[in-house]
C-alpha cells in the first residue's frame, strides 16, 4: 500500500475509534529525507490521498502537495531530524490522555502495557500549538519513549511504521483511562521496578514477533 494511501486510512481509524475528533490530531510517515503529513483543517472523512503532504525534513518546506500542512509539521519534523530511528508519529488529543497532560500528571505504569511505551508517560512543558517551542519540548521530553504528553493538549506517539504508532497512541489512552479509573478510586498501584523490566523485556520480543 502506498504511504499515502496508508495515512489516510490510519487518519480515518483515528476519527472512527475516538482518538480524534473534528480536525484535531495529525498523522506522519518519514521516508528518506522527506516526510507525508496529514493536512491541517481537513476532517478526516473528507480525506483523500491527494490530500497528504511531502514536507522536505531540513528546509520543512513543502515539496509535494496542494493544503497546508498540518499545523504541528514542526513537531514532527524535528522528532524525525532528532531520532533517525522513528519512521512514523501520531498526535492526538484523546480525552483521557489529555486529562493527564491538562493536569501535568505523568501517566504511570498501573498496567503492563504501558511497557510498549516506557516505563511511564511524562509531560512535556506547555508552548503554544504549532510552534517550534512546542516541538523542542517535546523532543526534550521523548528521549528514549515511545510516547510522551503534551501539557494541555495531547499526545504524541511514535514508531517503526504508522502502524506501530497508531498502536501507542491507543495504548495511551487505554493506560490513562485505567490511571484515571485508578485515581478515581483512590487507589493507585503502579508496577515495581522489576515487574516493569520485565514487562519491557516481554514487549521486546512482542512488538519484533
Ligand atoms: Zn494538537
Amino acid at each position: 500500500m502506498s504511504i499515502k494511501k496508508e495515512l489516510v486510512q490510519y487518519a480515518k481509524h483515528c476519527s472512527s475509534s475516538g482518538l480524534t475528533s473534528g480536525t484535531s490530531g495529525n498523522l506522519s510517515v518519514r521516508e528518506g529525507q522527506v516526510m507525508y503529513i496529514t493536512p491541517s483543517a481537513l476532517p478526516y472523512d473528507q480525506m483523500e490521498e491527494e490530500d497528504i503532504l511531502e514536507v522536505d525534513l531540513q528546509s520543512g518546506e513543502v515539496v509535494n502537495g496542494t493544503r497546508k500542512p498540518s499545523s504541528e509539521t514542526p513537531m514532527h519534523r524535528f522528532i524525525y531530524r532528532k531520532n533517525s530511528d522513528i519512521k512514523s508519529i501520531v498526535h492526538t488529543h484523546s480525552t483521557y490522555a489529555t486529562i493527564f497532560a491538562c493536569a501535568h500528571k505523568t501517566i504511570p505504569p498501573v498496567h503492563y502495557m504501558i511497557a510498549d511505551i516506557g516505563r511511564e508517560i511524562p509531560v512535556a512543558s506547555y508552548a503554544t500549538y504549532g510552534s517550534e517551542q512546542l516541538a523542542n519540548n517535546t523532543v526534550e521530553t521523548l528521549k528514549d519513549n515511545k510516547g510522551v504528553l503534551l501539557a494541555n493538549h495531547g499526545l504524541v506517539a511514535v514508531g517503526d511504521d504508522l502502524k506501530d504508532a497508531y498502536r501507542r497512541a491507543e495504548v495511551i489512552e487505554e493506560v490513562a483511562q485505567l490511571a484515571y479509573g485508578s485515581y478515581t478510586l483512590d487507589s493507585v498501584n503502579p508496577l515495581t521496578s522489576e515487574d516493569l523490566d520485565d514487562a519491557l523485556e516481554g514487549f521486546k520480543t512482542y512488538i519484533s514477533g
